[in-house]
């Protein structure tokens, strides 16, 4: 299948309508062609069985029904979480997971291959930027887990974009993605069911204010004073916390949405009670949640992950200041569960062991 041809997955409703147009077929086409994808996950032409063979057959001429091919998939011992690196059609890696938790089917999925953040403990961005992925490889991650997850009867319930890339520096297609997602005559996966996850781009942050979408939104916050935390997240030197954390009160009294604030707890470095005390000033009077989570360690970052006891302390002095705070846990890392981990390798020029499945 060629390359060039564009990807069905990429079309709105609308502009599948119009693609269609030129084709012999009856209007109504388009929505049975949106249905089959959206609602039965069918991945090629020749599954629409529904259709003439001979409609079948322009549609594998005129579109791609697939851009990501699945190369390695990896699952934890518990079976809980399982994690696949995908290859894009130009060769560019880019990784999903999907973690099982209660009734909930969770999916971490990306927004770019590699990060232009550099954030200095993320694999992603020690790989750099590769490009942004378009609507349409964002939502067949989706698909791809939505199809394993039918295969035992079951469904995905809630996605969280906290994979690869950074979902505000690629605003439009991670938006035009969860519209499709969320169209009803397709999978109609609720707005409130999908998390963005952003480092704190402060101009994309205001879009998204007054957008007033119901989707969750959550802030990589990771240090409560500048020197710190533009020391792990350099693009903190161009939206510091006196341009974020206003932003992110607009967002609030705007929308009256509750806000989460990321926290990767590393030893020593942001896990003292007096780094807990300096969070809860920072956030007072702000309705906000905070997740800590202990470190994934990699390779080119020397920090050390905060033990369970150390957590425990700081969700306690947090807590003891006002601020709700939950422990995550650290899913699947034996599988490299923590997204850039099983790309990164690929991008730095190893790819030749990354085994097939
Ligand atoms: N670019 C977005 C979303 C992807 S990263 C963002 O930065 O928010 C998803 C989350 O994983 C972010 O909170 C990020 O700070 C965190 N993260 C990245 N590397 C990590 C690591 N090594 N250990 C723990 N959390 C990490
Ligand atoms: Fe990019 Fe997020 Fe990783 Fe920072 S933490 S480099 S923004 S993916």
């Amino acid at each position: 299948m060629s390359d060039n041809l564009p990807l069905v997955l990429d079309l709105t409703l609308p502009q599948l309508q119009t693609a269609l147009e030129g084709l012999d077929a009856p209007g109504y086409r388009a929505k049975q062609l949106w249905q089959g994808i959206y609602r039965q996950f069918w991945e090629n032409a020749s599954e629409f069985t529904n259709f003439p063979k001979a409609f079948r057959e322009e549609l594998a001429e005129k579109f791609r029904f697939s851009a990501l091919e699945p190369i390695q998939t990896l699952v934890s011992a518990d079976k809980e979480t399982v994690k696949t690196l995908f290859r894009l059609p130009d060769g560019k890696p880019v990784e999903a997971v999907m973690m099982k938790y209660d009734q909930r089917r969770t999916l971490c999925i990306s927004t770019q291959s590699g990060c232009a953040m550099g954030c200095v403990f993320c694999a992603t961005g020690q790989m750099g930027f590769q490009r942004n992925l378009t609507s349409g490889e964002i939502i067949e991650q989706v698909l791809f887990y939505a199809r394993m997850l039918r295969e035992s009867g079951e469904q995905v319930t809630n996605i969280v974009i906290m994979g690869m890339g950074e979902p505000f520096h690629n605003y439009d297609a991670t938006m035009s993605a969860i519209d499709r997602l969320n169209h009803p005559d397709g999978m109609n996966l609720g707005e409130r069911r999908f998390t963005i996850s952003t480092v704190g781009l402060v101009p994309a942050i205001q879009r998204f204010t007054a957008d007033k979408r119901q989707i969750n939104l959550a802030i990589s916050l990771h240090a409560a004073n500048d020197q710190k935390r533009s020391a792990l997240l350099p693009i903190n030197r161009r939206y510091p916390l006196t341009t974020l954390i206003p932003a992110c009160r607009e967002y609030v009294e705007h929308t009256h949405r509750r806000i989460t604030f990321e926290w990767a707890l590393i030893e020593g470095s942001n896990d003292r009670s007096e780094d807990a005390v300096e969070l809860a000033n920072l956030l007072k009077g702000l309705l906000c949640h905070v997740n800590v989570i202990p470190l994934n360690p990699t390779k080119n970052f020397d920090g050390k992950a905060t033990s369970r006891s150390g957590a425990l302390a700081f969700k306690e002095a947090l807590e003891a200041k006002g601020i709700p705070c939950t422990i995550r846990l650290r899913r699947g890392i034996e599988i490299s569960a923590g997204c850039g981990q099983l790309a990164a390798p690929m991008v730095n020029g190893f790819g030749s062991s990354v085994t097939r499945v």
